[in-house]
C-alpha cells in the first residue's frame, strides 16, 4: 500500500514537472520564485525515488531462504535450551542461596566445545536476574570471557568497571586494583549487601597464561561466588593446593549431545531463521548426524545448517537440499584447515609442503625421508633434524597429520610413519596461495 502511494505521488510530481517544463521554461530563467519551486519539485521527486529503491533491497530478503540469520549465530541466546534443563537446574540449586542473601558455593562446569556451557550459564544468569528483581536482595552476575581478559589484573579491573569503579585497564599495581575491588563489598551505594557471582568462561586459558592468582583473589573476597567453565576436565592441574582448598566447588558435567538432541536444538533455531517450506526433510537429520560424530557439538551443527542455507542462496535455490549440507561440511572443513595452515610459522609450512610432495608420490613417509625432502624444499634455510620432531608433534596436535609407530621386525627397531590427515587439494591450494 505504502509503495503504491509512493508510486502514485511520483507519477503526479513527474507530470507536474513535465507540464512545468513545457509551459514555463522561459519564466524559470527570469523568475526566482519559479526557479525555487521547480528545484524543490525535482528534489522531492528524487527523494521519493530514494525511499522506494535501495540497492540492498534486491540483494537480501526477497530471494533468500532466511527470514532472520541471527538465530543461527553462535552468540544468539534462545528462550529455551532443550536437553539442558537438568544442568541449568543444578546451577540454579546452588544460586538460589543468593535469593536468601547467602553467597552461593562455587560451581565448575566441564564439557567439550559446543555442549551448551556458555549458553546455559548465561541462561541461568538471566533467570536469576528475573527472580531477584522481586526480592529485597542485591545480586550481580557478571560474565567474563577469559579469552578477552587473560590476566588477573584485567579480570579484576573489568569487574570493577562493571560495578561502577573507575579502574584503568593498565598502570595500577595489582594490589591497588584488588583493594578497589574489595572496597565495593565493604560498603555499597545501595546500602545492601552485594552478592557477586562471577562467570569465568574458558577459565583454562586464564589459568594457563597467568596462574591461579585470580581464583586466590576471588575466593578470598567475601560475598563472591565463582562459576568456572572449562572445555578440559584436567584444568585443575593449573590450580595449586592452597587455592584448591578454598575453592570448594560443585562440579557439573555437560555431556555431548546425541544426534536426536541436536535435531531438537536445530529445529527450534531453524523455525526462527528460515522462511516456511524452505527446508527439505533430510537437512536437519544430516546436520545432526554429522555434528554428533564431531563429539556432539551444537556449534558445528548450527554452522552446517547456516552454511547450507547460504549455499541455497548462492545457488539461487528456494529450498535447502540435503546435498548442500555435504557441500557445507567441506566448506567449513576447508576454512578450518586453511585458517590453521596460513597462521603456521614458515618452517612448519615447509614441512607440510614436503609432506605434500611425498604423499603425492605415494611414498611411505618416515621422519628421515620427510627431513630430506624438507631440506630440498627449504633450499638451505632449514632447521635441525631434532626440531622437525617438535614440528611433527605440533602438527599432529592440530590434527593435520597423524603418526603411527611400526615395528620393522626383530633387531631392526621401530619407525614412525607419518600421514596427512587433511585433503591434499585443500593443502596444496592453501600452501601455494600464501
Ligand atoms: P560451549 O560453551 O559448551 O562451547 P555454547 O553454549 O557456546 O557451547 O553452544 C554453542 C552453540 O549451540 C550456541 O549457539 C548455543 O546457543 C547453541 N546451543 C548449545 N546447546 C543448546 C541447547 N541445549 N539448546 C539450544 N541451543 C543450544
Ligand atoms: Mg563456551
Amino acid at each position: 500500500m505504502k509503495l503504491f502511494l509512493l508510486h502514485f505521488l511520483k507519477f503526479v510530481i513527474k507530470t507536474f514537472i513535465y507540464t512545468f517544463l513545457d509551459n514555463i521554461t522561459l519564466e524559470i530563467k527570469h523568475n526566482f520564485f519559479y526557479y525555487k519551486l521547480f528545484y524543490f519539485t525535482v528534489e522531492t521527486y528524487y527523494k521519493i525515488g530514494g525511499l522506494m529503491e535501495n540497492i540492498f533491497d534486491n540483494l537480501e530478503g526477497e530471494n533468500s531462504v532466511f527470514k532472520d540469520k541471527k538465530p543461527l549465530d553462535h552468540r544468539f541466546l534462545p528462550d529455551s535450551l532443550p536437553h539442558r534443563k537438568e544442568q541449568i537446574t543444578q546451577i540454579a540449586k546452588h544460586w538460589i542461596e543468593a535469593l536468601n542473601n547467602i553467597t552461593p558455593s562455587d560451581v565448575t562446569i566441564y564439557g567439550k566445545t559446543g555442549t551448551g556451557k556458555t549458553a546455559a550459564a548465561k541462561f541461568a544468569r538471566d533467570q536469576l536476574g528475573e527472580a531477584a528483581a522481586n526480592k529485597d536482595v542485591f545480586i550481580r552476575v557478571e560474565y567474563i570471557r577469559c579469552t578477552d581478559y587473560t590476566t588477573e589484573y584485567q579480570v579484576i579491573a573489568q569487574l570493577c568497571q562493571k560495578l561502577g569503579k573507575d579502574v584503568p585497564n593498565r598502570g595500577w599495581t595489582k594490589g591497588e586494583v584488588i583493594n578497589t575491588f574489595r572496597s565495593i563489598f565493604r560498603k555499597n551505594a545501595y546500602g545492601k549487601k552485594l552478592i557477586l557471582i562471577v562467570i569465568l568462561d574458558e577459565i583454562d586459558i586464564l589459568l594457563e597464561k597467568d596462574g591461579d592468582g585470580i581464583l586466590y583473589t576471588l575466593t578470598r573476597t567475601k560475598n563472591v561466588s565463582i562459576l568456572s567453565i572449562s572445555n578440559f576436565i584436567d584444568f585443575k592441574k593449573f590450580i595449586k593446593p592452597r587455592v584448591m582448598s578454598s575453592l570448594r566447588d560443585k562440579e557439573i558435567v555437560f555431556p555431548p549431545y546425541g544426534a536426536n538432541q541436536l535435531a531438537d536444538i536445530l529445529n527450534e533455531r531453524a523455525n526462527l531463521s528460515f522462511k516456511d517450506n524452505t527446508l527439505k526433510n533430510d537437512v536437519i537429520p544430516l546436520c545432526s548426524a554429522m555434528a554428533a560424530r564431531e563429539e556432539g557439538d551444537a556449534r558445528y551443527a548450527l554452522d552446517l545448517l547456516r552454511t547450507a542455507g547460504e549455499i541455497a542462496d548462492d545457488e539461487g535455490s528456494s529450498e535447502i537440499l540435503g546435498e548442500y549440507v555435504r557441500i557445507a561440511k567441506d566448506k567449513i572443513e576447508h576454512n578450518k584447515i586453511t585458517d590453521v595452515i596460513i597462521t603456521l610459522p614458515t618452517q612448519q609450512q615447509r614441512v607440510l609442503e614436503a609432506l605434500l610432495i611425498l604423499t603425492k608420490s605415494k611414498d611411505e613417509i618416515t621422519s628421515g625421508k620427510l627431513y630430506d625432502t624438507y631440506k630440498e624444499v627449504s633450499k638451505g634455510d632449514s632447521v635441525t633434524y631434532r626440531r622437525i620432531f617438535d614440528f611433527i608433534n605440533e602438527l599432529e596436535m592440530l590434527g593435520i597429520i597423524s603418526t603411527n609407530t611400526i615395528s620393522r621386525g626383530r633387531g631392526r627397531g621401530r619407525t614412525n610413519i607419518i600421514s596427512l590427515q587433511c585433503d591434499t587439494g585443500v593443502l596444496e591450494t592453501t600452501l601455494f596461495s600464501i
